[in-house]
């Protein structure tokens, strides 16, 4: 329904059914061409999810757009993100627009090839300086350990679903900060995503959210052999 022939229209058209409602998000958005990170240019545009190989998949607009709007408070300028399973690298560049060339974006994924990749897809979508500046930094490693060298996090955005609540990225919020993660349902019937704040004081408080469907948080092994 919010397919569209370009990157502006796509944005303005999930704004226009409520799928995004603030302008911050809808600026940041507009300023990330999707035909950038996907394979299938022809298809850049529609609000669905794409494989980007190695069992990864982007996910689509309107999800970025939900996880975005959630994590809002926490990416002002200069804000610390980290966006575990980064795989095509678009969130990073979302998150990268909010919180400006003083802010920090993360990105960790287990596949160095997709790491390779979301360097080549946000150099392409004209981010080469904010990678050689450091304000953008693509890691290659086990993001259930998150990334401590760079902590604590503003925000916290998990890209694939943990099979249990991560606690060693809990840990690495900052006082206050607010982490958006998909995990599995206990009773083993999907996933939902939960949104984790940690106060000034560093009290949690853990809110389940909607239903969705992710790639799994998963060991890098099980993953390419998948
Ligand atoms: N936000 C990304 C989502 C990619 S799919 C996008 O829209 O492009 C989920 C990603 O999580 C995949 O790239 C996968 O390689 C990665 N992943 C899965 N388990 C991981 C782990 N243990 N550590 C780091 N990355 C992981």
């Amino acid at each position: 329904m919010c397919s569209a022939k370009s990157n502006v229209d796509l944005i303005s058209n999930l704004r226009a059914s409520k799928l995004i409602s603030s302008d911050a998000v809808v600026a940041a958005m507009k300023k990330v061409d999707r035909a950038n990170y996907v394979r299938i240019k022809s298809a850049a545009y529609e609000d669905s999810p794409q494989s980007i190989g190695y069992s990864a998949t982007i996910s689509a607009p309107h999800m970025h757009a939900h996880a975005t709007e959630n994590l809002l408070d926490y990416l002002k300028p200069g804000s610390k993100v980290l966006d575990v399973g980064s795989g095509s690298g678009y969130s990073c560049a979302v998150f990268h627009h909010l919180v400006g060339p003083t802010g920090k974006v993360v990105g960790v994924d287990h596949i160095d090839k997709l790491v390779e990749l979301s360097e080549y897809n946000l150099k392409n979508d004209g981010l080469g300086d904010m990678l050689d500046s450091g304000a953008i930094k693509m890691v290659t490693g086990d993001g259930r350990q998150g990334y401590a060298d760079s902590g604590p996090y503003d925000a916290i955005h998990v890209g694939a679903a943990a099979p249990s609540m991560p606690t060693a990225l809990v840990q690495q919020l900052a006082q206050p900060g607010r982490m958006f993660v998909p995990v599995e349902k206990k009773s083993g019937n999907g996933q939902s995503i939960w949104q984790v704040d940690k106060d000034d004081n560093g009290a949690l408080h853990y809110e389940e959210l909607i239903s969705v469907m992710y790639v799994p948080l998963t060991d890098r092994k099980q993953q390419i052999d998948f």
